[in-house]
């Protein structure tokens, strides 16, 4: 397996920029998402890796060596589209060891590794059965089987559970997971669906038109989202945002919103007078009769143990998530305390975070590395 290296990787399409400038590296054995809404350039970055389109700039390293300008077939890396693609008239045997047999590989070696394969998937039982007569689950694996039976320097998929219904969905992001704990085959997989790239990534990047505004695992682009974008396509509901006027200063710890103090992480810079915006996850607000910061109960959704509630204040509606058996009303007057350990400062022209006490790290990593590495 090998790393994979993207260096100021740019796509035009005439004066249409798909992907402008990214940068990441995918280190050797991690599970890479790179998440974002439709026509972002995730495919298009997708596809420069795996040869299938040549970049207008930039570079691609594979396990250390430039494939840039080399073609697919000469890079060895397997693209997997939709799962299902199986050939109907072969059996699962014949299907798994196809590309083996495409490539040349003796009979003996073919079956060997076929086996070795089907094992990894725990489908030995179903290697003489026609791919036509099996279930869902089962069919996804044998594809997988096909893919991997190759070894392969890397893994690069394109929305391959798009199709499936969501119960079967959710069964397979947790079996791609535990496959890739198994294998620890390098993979970039691509996806708009932020639940499938939350619980299977190592890393992130979240794309939005063709720039990549953040680089990270799961966690750091969940606490700390270096864009109010970023804050806003991850998380059901998404972050709040609440506005607020004028400047920050570098040592600041308190600010005014809606008329309320609200304590906050220490500001690291010096921000000009803009509109600013407070952001903070409905996680980590909680009722507080003596806040200032008040509104009135507009609507709940109940989910069990949590419930959603939204919160009409002067500056808009809130959601909070707090626990259900807080029983309420609609009308009723409510406090909001913020966790200011957990929230973050956006400034809203550029929608960038503001550097604080949590905000701190170098948010682009990944770029950071290829840039100083
Ligand atoms: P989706 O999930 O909808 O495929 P995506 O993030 O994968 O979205 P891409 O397929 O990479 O997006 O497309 C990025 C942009 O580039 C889109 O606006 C698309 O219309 C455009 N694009 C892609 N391929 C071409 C092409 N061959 N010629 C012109 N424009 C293209």
């Amino acid at each position: 397996m090998a790393e994979i290296r993207v260096e100021h990787l740019r796509k035009a399409f005439g004066d249409f920029v798909a992907v402008q400038d990214s940068n990441f590296v995918v280190r050797d054995g991690e599970f890479f998402v790179m998440l974002g809404p439709s026509g972002c350039g995730k495919t298009t970055t997708l596809r420069m890796i795996a040869g299938l389109e040549l970049p207008t700039g930039g570079k691609i390293l594979l396990g250390g060596e430039d494939v840039t300008m080399r073609r697919a077939r000469e890079r060895d890396i397997a693209f997997v589209f939709q799962l299902f693609a199986l050939y109907p008239h072969m059996n699962v045997r014949k299907n798994i060891g196809f590309p083996l047999l495409a490539q040349g590989t003796p009979g003996i070696e073919i079956r060997r590794r076929v086996e070795e394969t089907a094992k990894l998937l725990r489908i030995d039982h179903l290697l003489n059965k026609s791919v036509s007569g099996l279930a869902g689950g089962d069919r996804q694996r044998v594809a997988l089987g096909r893919a991997i039976v190759r070894r392969p320097k890397c893994f690069l998929m394109d929305e391959p559970l798009g199709t499936l219904d969501t119960e079967f969905r959710d069964l397979m992001v947790h079996e791609l997971r535990e496959l890739h704990n198994r294998i620890r085959a390098t993979t970039v997989y691509v996806t708009h669906d932020q639940m499938e790239a939350m619980s299977m990534a190592d890393k992130i990047a979240v794309m939005n038109h063709g720039v990549i505004e953040q680089f990270g695992s799961p966690r750091e682009i969940y606490d700390r989202p270096a864009t109010m974008f970023v804050a806003d396509f991850i998380g059901s509901p998404p972050m709040n945002f609440l506005g607020f006027g004028g400047g920050l200063s570098k040592g600041a710890s308190e600010i005014l919103v809606q008329g309320a103090k609200v304590a906050v992480p220490e500001v690291r810079e010096d921000i000009a007078p803009a509109d600013m915006a407070l952001g903070i996850r409905p996680e980590h607000i909680r009722f507080d009769d003596g806040s200032k910061l008040r509104g009135a109960i507009y609507g709940t959704e109940y989910l069990g143990t949590t419930q959603i509630v939204a919160v009409e204040t002067s500056g808009g509606i809130i959601k909070a998530r707090v626990p259900a058996e807080i029983r309420l009303n609609a009308g009723d007057q409510v406090g909001l305390a913020l966790s200011s350990a957990r929230l973050s400062l956006f400034e809203k022209g550029s929608g960038r975070a503001v550097r604080t006490a949590i905000h701190d790290t170098v948010i682009h990593d990944g770029a950071a590395e290829v840039r100083h590495g």
